[in-house]
């Protein structure tokens, strides 16, 4: 009789999910006998495209990552609209709202985030919500939509990439939006804040207040106490509003490792071969964090998926207690960050973390230049340190963007002239 192959449980039916699927499906296609178990009522998804759908620039058509027939040819087992409850970690269970058990050789968590709210008071009033999910986001088009009713002015608080992307994308479908942001220009993480307030501008051609260094205070109800009418700012000024986005970041999902007694700091700890404290379960995604790096974005999710499905085979084929050492970790990338708005061209990359100093050029190894053109609304800076490329911020025009990521990146040394390495088209990069 062939040995019974090893039982792979996946809790968690996002983009890390999906995509470490793809992977074992490439790797290790048979290999194991897989569940996948999701709280949301479809299959994993591109969440990125909430966004653009949002915005009336994507349909629901293109968000599966992989189709129903994808799942079954792989004999996948797919669980959705059925959250895990609680993990048995000695008798490797996990047991779901609707009561099933599902046992494990080998668990992947892949729980995700949940969008983070302020503790405002009156912040569980109808029409506050955070853009996460599908079901989010076809709650705010539906407020929008509603013939008897219709959404007419939206507070997006928090102006970072998702608040940004979220009020541009109401403002074009003709609500009237304002974005509160508690810092002195949007995307501040991301961009200096000359290129700030170049994108402040443009948000405000396009009819979007932006209130920065913001203060909210409490969210006031409507004449029947149920529906937010206004957000009382610390000024004292009342922002009228029917709709509310709050985009101030994300919260990792841990409760089912807290829980269950694996390590976990601010996500679940696990080391570059995406092992927790627990032998045998296996962490990816943003519910993760590696050496402290937690994860808000794909492309290193990605990585991290690779790198899994690679470990999974090794501990089918070898047992947990297998070396992994020929099989590379994951590795911290430095990842560029840009806008999902049409005719918005915003680009950023590199250690931008102490922009402040850099900016300044408070260390003499540090240096930085820069160049605009108000009247077409073009921006660029770079900063480098030594003779390497550190960071670079474009606005406008941001073709060159792909060569400043590349530079950056290699940390290869740049000896080109100012000139050269503002239009740096020709630039040689050997
Ligand atoms: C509107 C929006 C736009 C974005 N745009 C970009 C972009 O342009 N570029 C980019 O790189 N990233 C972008 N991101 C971020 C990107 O989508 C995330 O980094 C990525 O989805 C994280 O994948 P994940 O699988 O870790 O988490 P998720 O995709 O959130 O998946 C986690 C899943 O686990 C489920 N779950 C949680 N607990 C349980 C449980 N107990 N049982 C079962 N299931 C559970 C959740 O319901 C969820 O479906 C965007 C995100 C949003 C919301």
């Amino acid at each position: 009789m062939p040995s019974p192959k090893p039982r792979l449980l996946v809790v968690g039916f996002g983009m890390a999910a999906g995509r470490l699927l793809q992977e074992i499906a490439q790797l290790a296609p048979g290999q194991f006998d897989i569940t996948v178990i999701g709280e949301e009522s479809q299959s994993a998804y591109n969440r990125i495209l909430l966004s653009p759908l949002l915005a009336g620039e994507s349909d629901t058509s293109l968000l599966p990552l992989q189709s129903a027939d994808w799942y079954r040819s792989q004999g996948i087992k797919v669980l959705t609209g059925d959250p895990v409850l609680e993990l048995d970690v000695e008798a490797r269970l996990a047991r779901t709202a609707s009561g099933s058990s599902h046992s494990w050789d080998m668990l992947v968590l892949a729980t995700g985030s949940r969008a983070a709210r302020l503790p405002l008071p009156g912040r569980d009033l109808d029409g506050i919500i955070s853009l996460r999910t599908l079901n989010d986001a076809n709650d705010v088009m539906a407020r929008m939509d509603d013939a008897r009713q219709p959404a007419r002015n939206a507070v997006v608080v928090g102006g970072g990439v998702l608040g940004l992307e979220a009020a541009c994308a109401l403002q074009s479908r003709g609500v009237s939006t304002s974005v509160v942001h508690n810092a002195g220009w949007p995307m501040n993480r991301q961009l200096d804040s000359e290129a700030g307030e170049f994108l402040a501008s443009t948000l405000a051609a396009r009819g979007i207040r932006f209130i920065s260094d913001a203060q909210c205070e409490r969210f006031v109800a409507n004449q029947d106490g149920q529906r937010v009418a206004a957000l009382q700012m610390g000024d004292g000024e009342l922002l009228p509003c029917d709709l509310v986005i709050m985009a101030v970041g994300i919260a990792p999902e841990v409760s089912l490792a807290r829980e269950s007694g694996m390590a976990v700091s601010r996500a679940i700890a696990v080391d570059g071969w995406l092992r927790s404290s627990t032998p045998g379960v296996f962490a990816l995604g943003e519910c993760c964090e590696i050496e402290g790096e937690q994860f808000g974005l794909v492309a290193p999710i990605y990585q991290q998926a690779q790198v899994l499905a690679a470990v999974l085979q090794r501990h089918a084929e070898s047992g947990l207690n297998a070396s992994l050492t020929d099989i590379a970790p994951y590795t911290r990338q430095a990842l560029p960050t840009r806008l999902k708005v049409s005719g918005v061209h915003v680009f950023s990359a590199g250690d931008l973390d102490d922009l402040s100093s850099l900016a300044s050029g408070a260390s003499a190894s540090k240096r930085t230049l820069a160049w605009r053109d108000k009247e077409r609304g073009e921006y660029r800076r770079l900063w480098w340190q030594g003779e390497c490329l550190q960071a670079a911020v474009m606005f406008g025009d941001v073709d060159d963007s792909g060569i400043y990521e590349s530079l950056i990146e290699r940390r290869v040394p740049v000896t080109a002239s100012a000139q050269a390495l503002l239009n740096p088209a020709g630039l040689a990069l050997s």
